[in-house]
């Protein structure tokens, strides 16, 4: 039997989730094979982008209009292990409050 694909959300959120992640200077790319955009439901929410101190792999950068705050992409495995998620601690949930003090009121 074919194995279904699993189906990401690709629509802008209509209301602000109370947490929301944000990718720290640990992020290592998981050497060019990110693990929490696999981990990630949402279409395009994690995108890699050039990493100016690792030369070799690439980093992870998150659309905050996109991110429902689920965690799945810091562990989606049983009592949080980071077994599924990101290995390097290199994802921090923020709350919505503090990350619209530091980045700006998310425009929706
Ligand atoms: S919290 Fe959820 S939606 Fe946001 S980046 Fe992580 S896995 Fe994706
Ligand atoms: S799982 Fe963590 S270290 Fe790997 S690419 Fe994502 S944020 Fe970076």
């Amino acid at each position: 039997m074919a194995v279904k694909e699993k189906t990401k959300r690709n629509v802008q959120r209509k209301r602000k989730p109370k947490i929301l992640a944000v990718i720290n200077d640990a992020c290592t790319g998981c050497g060019g094979a990110p693990i929490c955009i696999t981990e990630c439901p949402v279409d395009s929410c994690m995108y890699e982008v050039q990493n100016p101190d690792a030369k070799i792999f690439n980093r992870v950068e998150v659309d905050h209009l996109l991110c429902i705050g689920c965690k799945k992409c810091i562990s989606s495995g049983p009592m949080d292990t980071y077994l599924e998620g990101c290995p390097w601690d290199a994802i921090d949930m923020v709350p919505l409050e503090e990350f619209e003090k530091t980045y700006g009121e998310l425009p929706y």
